[in-house]
């Protein structure tokens, strides 16, 4: 698996130009959390974030999460992002890497339900392996999804699918009918 550690983001930035996290507060968070960001780059898609031992493990989503459990959603790895992230909303300046508006789509406590052969499963340790399963509390996502991994190497790939619970088939596309920040109630357009 490439290797996509929060060095790796401090890197690619260039913390003089870009409004994002630089990432050197590794505080924990009481209550693990997730988070998706609405990012409006060169192709608009969405940034799932799970807490995992003091990071953000991320996903780029490009047609963003569904509540619908027969809709699998593309779900392609990116670096490790700074806890503090989850916070951010605003723009990366023109030529910085992931230029564009992002705003916090959704967000709140998580809890792990995966489990192998009835054992629980660490979640670190169920990211390496390539299938997780959590239960969000978000204001906009709720109840099971998982994550499973179907390809590895250079071009690895993840499917996000809705677990069939009782917050499945939300009626409309949230996407659609939710577009706004969860932190500012801000959309796109109006971030600035
Ligand atoms: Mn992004």
């Amino acid at each position: 698996m490439p290797k996509k550690t929060l060095e790796d983001y401090q890197a690619k930035r260039d913390f003089r130009r870009t409004p994002e996290p630089r990432g050197e507060d590794r505080r924990i968070s009481p209550a693990p959390i997730f988070v998706v960001q609405k990012h409006d780059a060169s192709h608009l898609h969405y940034d799932f974030r799970l807490e995992v031992d003091g990071v953000l493990k991320s996903w780029a989503i490009p047609k963003g999460p569904s509540t619908d459990p027969r809709q699998k959603r593309l779900a392609v790895p990116t670096e490790d992002h700074p806890l503090e992230y989850a916070g951010f909303e605003g723009v990366i300046p023109e030529g910085e890497y992931g230029a564009g508006r992002v705003l916090v789509w959704d967000t709140g406590p998580f809890r792990n339900l995966t489990e192998k052969k009835g054992v629980p499963v660490p979640l670190a340790e169920a990211v390496a392996h390539g299938h997780l399963k959590v239960w969000l509390e978000g204001h906009k996502l709720k109840g099971g999804y998982a994550l499973t991994r179907f390809k590895t190497g250079k071009d690895e790939a993840w499917l996000l699918v809705k677990a069939d619970d009782e917050a499945a088939d939300a009626p409309g596309d949230v996407l659609k009918t939710r577009p706004e920040s969860v932190l500012s109630g801000r959309t796109l357009e109006e971030i600035n």
